[in-house]
């Protein structure tokens, strides 16, 4: 967590420890720090303050996105065929709060779910959502940015397409939240989940960004909180840490993106050069060796538009890369035991590495998807430690 954010959390943990609801002057004190970083969050997405909605983090403004646009049609809502209007449409490469949350939602007899699939770079088609949506189809939930490949999806056009089909647009915007830029209205979507420990902020707190002219309602019952959105005693310390980041991040964006992006080149060149099999995993970024031609490139899809017209569609602090003929786990220990921590799959039950849905997903063999691994960037990581971390990866592979 960042230092100044900190500072700002310090005093709604100690003197200013009124309960936002209550009617004595502590109370205002806690109030209007609320009011203060709900202006600094909507301030980072060009939304406006009353259109955010206070969450324990993104998971839970990720359920509360997809429960609440069923909670929006009546259950008695049908089609002109009489089907009851709650198709869903995601893509195979959301995080779990999206894709275990539609399971559920499928298992509860209360959503169809329609999974779009990704390309090799892990972009989602407009032209594959475009045959997906159905009349019945209420809400189309696309992640902005993936959080183990780095990809970065065409939210506008695939806003557009979702609008002219009569439905809500959603974004988990977790990964993207204060790392590009992202406008709500430009990019023209509903709805969109943040959470504030992505962006050096408190742990347990997040977001939901809900479009002023939607209804939506709460998913938990309870006190009169969020202007009775979001039921519950109000996390003081966490959501005025959040907005205290929100402004950190809006300030470091551009510089924070021009550094990392130049250190994850770098990366992926050096581990390129050591390992001439190993492959990249997810968008290639401009100027890195030769990039790929996905359909959507060839669609022209991606020049016309990005979240933010992104010099490249690769989330700057993301590497993903495989190393075929080698084990991820193993690396990862080899790595660790060098000071270096990098992550791979999706840790079990047992201890040990599933495989990513995300890299199977991306047409990844279950060879490939155990010898990928990925590094994650930081605004504190530095040209040293990429070198170290290059030096380390040549030794353990050679
Ligand atoms: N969505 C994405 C893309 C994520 O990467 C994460 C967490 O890493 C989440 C949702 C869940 O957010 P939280 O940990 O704040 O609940």
């Amino acid at each position: 967590m960042r230092g100044e954010v900190l500072e700002a959390m310090l005093p709604y943990l100690t003197e200013h420890y009124g309960n936002p609801s209550a009617t004595y002057g502590l109370a205002s004190e806690a109030a209007n720090a609320i009011a203060i970083a709900r202006e600094q969050a909507a301030d980072l997405i060009g939304a406006k303050p009353h259109e955010i909605f206070f969450t324990s983090g993104g998971t839970e403004a990720d359920n509360w996105a997809l429960r609440g646009a069923l909670l929006l049609v009546e259950t008695s809502m049908r089609t002109a065929e009489g089907k009851s209007k709650r198709h869903i449409i995601s893509s195979r490469i959301e995080h779990q709060a999206i894709l275990r949350c539609l399971k559920r939602l499928e298992e509860e007899g209360l959503a169809e779910v329609t999974l779009l699939p990704v390309d090799r770079e892990g972009l989602v088609s407009p032209a594959d959502l475009k045959d997906a949506l159905r009349p019945d189809t209420i809400l189309v939930s696309i992640m902005a940015a993936n959080n183990e490949i780095g990809s970065m999806e065409p939210l506008a056009k695939l806003a557009d397409l979702t609008h002219e089909a009569g439905a809500l647009f959603h974004t988990d915007a977790v990964q993207a939240f204060g790392q590009i830029p992202l406008d709500v209205k430009k990019l023209g979507v509903d709805l969109l989940s943040a959470s504030a420990h992505k962006i050096y902020g408190p742990k347990g707190t997040g977001m939901l960004y809900v479009r002023e002219t939607i209804p939506f309602r709460s998913m938990i019952q309870g006190g009169a909180q969020e202007k009775n959105r979001r039921a519950g005693t109000e996390n003081v310390p966490g959501i005025v840490g959040f907005g205290a980041a929100c402004v950190c991040a809006k300030k470091t964006l551009p510089d924070r993106m021009r550094r990392e992006g130049a250190l994850r080149n770098l990366l992926i060149k050096r581990a390129e050069e050591i390992y001439p099999a190993a492959r990249l995993n997810g968008p290639r970024p401009k100027g890195v060796g030769l990039a790929h031609r996905s359909s959507l490139l060839e669609q022209g899809t991606r020049d016309e538009e990005g979240p933010g017209k992104m010099p490249d569609w690769r989330l700057p602090g993301n590497v993903n890369i495989c190393f075929p003929g080698k084990s991820a786990e193993l690396l990862l220990i080899m790595l660790e035991a060098e000071g270096i921590l990098a992550s791979a799959g999706s840790a079990c039950a047992s201890g040990s590495l599933d495989p990513s849905h995300v890299l199977s997903a991306i047409g990844l063999s279950e060879d490939d998807n155990r010898a990928s691994l990925r590094f994650s960037l930081g605004e504190e990581t530095s040209r040293e430690e990429i070198e170290k971390t290059a030096d380390a990866l040549e030794r353990i592979l050679k």
